[in-house]
């Protein structure tokens, strides 16, 4: 099967090729933990480009997403069906709605811009040049790792741990010109610049920038991403009971996208055998 050409999405500019899975990727992909699914991501995703391969460790949340969907969708010979069933609001009756993932390509967004913003935020009052830039690979193999070390939520230190993760995930995407090139010191320097910060004037308006830059640099499919973790967005559904009535009303359903649900693994099923 061939795969097209995918545009990067965060830089339409760079192309990926990427081949179809074989067996091999399907044994050696199979049975990965839903904790490991973005370094699994990052392995799979170098591991089917052809040509010069490219680090996916360094493309953004989306474009390891949207690449995932890519290979995915194309490999299905007979339709990426899903169904999603949900209680619906307007009419309070069970829904299920089927849809092929293939038809989410027109949602598909391409930069036109630069995939950063910069923004010049004080920290203790002297000025700071921060570049703005959505999670990568790296950053979400590392809050991935730091989530599935989340102690319980009945653990005294909980919350305390959960709201660290909140920095966390700023200091991840809050870039400075002159951080170390080793991902984890500068990612410790920029933890302890942000620590410093005036919590309400100085880090509250890096977090709303960093939000907002997520909102004007969106792109790839329609994700977003809560916990460390990807929420896929599909198209509404028009509530079929409402409609016998000629009304028209919709609703606009996610599900959690977990990587692993997209790799070739499960052999078993391939052969409709039980596991
Ligand atoms: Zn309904």
């Amino acid at each position: 099967m061939l795969i097209p050409t995918l545009f990067q999405p965060s830089s339409p500019r760079n192309e990926i090729n990427f081949r179809a899975p074989t067996v091999d990727d399907a044994l050696q992909f199979s049975g990965v933990s839903t904790e490991q699914e973005e370094q699994t991501t990052t392995k799979y995703l170098d591991a089917m480009q052809v040509g010069d391969v490219q680090s996916s460790a360094k493309w953004t949340a989306q474009d390891r997403r949207t690449a995932l969907w890519w290979i995915y969708t194309h490999s299905q010979s007979e339709g990426a069906y899903q169904t999603l069933s949900y209680q619906c609001a307007h009419c309070n009756e069970l829904h299920h709605y089927d849809f092929d993932m293939a038809d989410l390509a027109d949602q598909v967004e391409l930069l036109t811009v630069p995939p950063y913003v910069e923004v010049e935020i004080p920290v203790r009052g002297v000025p700071y040049l921060w570049n703005l830039k959505p999670l990568d690979g790296v950053g979400m193999e590392h809050l991935e790792m730091m989530y599935s070390n989340l102690p319980a939520e009945d653990d005294p230190d909980y919350k305390k741990e959960l709201a660290n993760l909140k920095v966390v995930e700023i200091t991840l995407q809050a870039h400075l010109a002159d951080q170390p090139d080793d991902f984890q010191k500068a990612a410790e320097m920029r933890y302890e610049l942000i620590r410093s910060m005036d919590v309400n004037s100085e880090f509250v308006a890096l977090a709303a920038n960093v939000k907002k830059m997520n909102k004007t640099l969106h792109h790839g499919l329609p994700i977003k991403i809560h916990k460390g973790q990807c929420q896929l967005y599909v198209k509404p559904h028009e509530c079929p009971t409402l409609a016998k009535e000629d009304k028209t009303v919709s609703t606009r359903l996610f599900f959690q996208f977990r990587g692993v649900d997209y790799l070739p693994g499960n052999v078993a099923q391939l052969l409709g055998d039980p596991d």
